[in-house]
């Protein structure tokens, strides 16, 4: 099998060719040069592999076998399986709350959320990919709190890589801040007086910059990274394969396990439809939102208006613009090109109408977010992030319409983004009591932190890193 390569979003529809892009070329350039995200040329096909997983396969081989799958003239069976050792030192648990809900837990990285799964194996094949090179990197984020702590975890130590991370003065959680700010080494932490959209555009310049990015070598590792959705995509389908194995003997149909997935920049969804895509037998997948409403606005009216963000309790899907819509968008794109044989004049409704197919999408308001917490931790005596909170309201409310009871779905497995103790502060003003603090987060609480103070200039912080780095 050939090895899946990549295309710019920006292609499709401007028709202006650039040669597609393999795995590790797609990995280090980030973002493609006319600025597009790059997905996948063609799908794999990989329906045959992943229903003749065995019951008990451990993540680790699971994502080892994917990789090698897709990509087989860049990583033979042995270097996925080297790679994926080194990356997923943790995994997804996948556990019953109810009749109605599955927990699929991916929270259990060093930095208690599901970007711990990207990051990790980002940071893996970069480093192995340099050792060969022995090329030195320098990767230039910007971070709101959440992405910055996967991203400090995962590249720590590694060899030929330094990372420097922006984050907005007085805007990231004290417990953020200590997870950005304490790691040390390779690492280092910038805090920018401006906002979190101040880091953000430095970045963009400075990779606009030639002179700069030559001077620092710089790469990205930010969400839209296609080498931190691939394995995304992994832990959707470990979840299907362990519920496969428990209902098949009752069960010969193998798509009725429904997915919610709490959505904010729609990178982790963009990975289940992929998923999909390569022969996951699942029809439908729910985006969670909170009340910033971009994605299902555009799915039950057909207009996409992109909006400026507004703070909610799951801060981590504050977006009121989704770099991954581009994405989805394409992917659809394509999916009615081969439905409607018609490779020109494909038009907005009839992508409109393939996505509305396949995602159903519900905005959560911050009254629900609190309810659902607090009935969770009555109930169950357990405690949920506000992330997560969004995927168990949504579902519910799903679960009980006729399009569930039309398709005889009963039960949907949500993904838990975040664990709780990250947002002890949030969860204690709603339940009266504090969720436990994992240890490995408990400890940032204790440790010295460094970071720079710098003005929301480019200058600003190339004057900073000339001395660091
Ligand atoms: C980043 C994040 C999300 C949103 O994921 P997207 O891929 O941006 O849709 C949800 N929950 C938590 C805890 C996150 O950190």
């Amino acid at each position: 099998m050939i090895s899946s390569v990549f295309e710019s979003t920006k292609i499709i529809n401007s028709g202006n060719a650039l040669d597609p892009v393999g795995f590790v070329e797609a990995i280090f350039q980030g973002l493609a040069p006319d600025g597009g995200l790059y997905y996948p040329t063609e799908y794999a096909c990989l329906q045959d592999i992943i229903v003749s997983l065995p019951k008990d396969i451990s993540f680790i081989e699971l994502a080892a076998t994917i990789t090698h799958s897709l990509f087989s003239e860049e990583f033979s069976k042995q270097e996925a399986k080297t790679l994926c050792t080194q990356a997923f030192k943790f995994q997804p648990v996948l556990r019953s709350l109810n009749d109605e809900i599955m927990l699929l837990e991916l929270f259990h990285g060093p930095s208690c959320a599901f970007k711990d799964f990207g990051a990790a194996y980002l940071s893996a094949i970069m480093e192995q990919q340099l050792s060969v090179t022995d090329e030195q990197i320098t990767i230039l984020t910007a971070t709101s709190g959440d992405t910055g702590s996967a991203v400090a975890q995962a590249f720590y130590n590694k060899k030929n890589i330094k990372v420097v991370i922006l984050y907005p003065s007085g805007r990231v959680s004290p417990l953020q801040e200590k997870q950005l700010t304490s790691v040390g080494k390779n690492i280092y932490a910038l805090e920018v007086q401006g906002s979190f959209d101040d880091c953000q555009y430095m970045v963009k310049q400075a990779f606009q910059d030639t002179k700069i990015c030559t001077q620092y070598n710089l790469s990205s590792a930010n969400s839209i990274n296609i080498g931190r959705l691939i394995p995304q995509s992994f832990y959707y389908i470990y979840a299907w394969n362990i519920l496969r194995h428990q209902k098949q003997s009752y069960h010969n149909k193998f798509d009725d396990w429904l997915f919610c997935t709490p959505s904010g920049n729609f990178g982790n969804i963009s990975a289940g439809l992929l998923a999909k895509c390569w022969g996951l037998p699942i029809k439908h997948i729910i985006a969670a939102s909170n009340a910033n409403d971009v994605v299902p606005k555009y799915l039950s009216s057909g207009t996409y208006t992109p909006m400026a963000s507004f703070s909610t309790l799951a801060n981590a899907m504050d977006v009121g613009n989704p770099s991954n819509f581009e994405r989805m968008y394409t992917m659809y794109k394509k999916q009615a090109m081969t439905h409607t044989h018609n490779i020109t004049d494909i038009t907005e409704q009839e992508i409109h109408k393939e996505m509305a197919h396949d995602i159903r999408a519900l905005s959560i308001s911050d009254k629900k977010i609190q309810d659902e917490i607090l009935e969770i931790q009555q109930e169950y005596g357990e405690y949920i992030c506000p992330h997560t909170a969004t995927g168990i309201s949504a579902s519910k409310q799903i679960l009980k319409s006729d399009w569930a009871k039309k398709l005889k779905y009963q039960q949907a497995v949500v993904l838990c983004t975040a664990h709780p103790g990250k947002f002890f502060e949030v969860i204690e003003n709603i339940c009266g009591s504090k969720p436990p603090l994992p240890s490995r987060l408990e400890q940032f609480l204790h440790k010295q932190s460094l970071s720079y103070k710098i003005l929301p200039t480019v200058q600003a912080m190339t004057t900073v890193l000339d001395k660091l780095l």
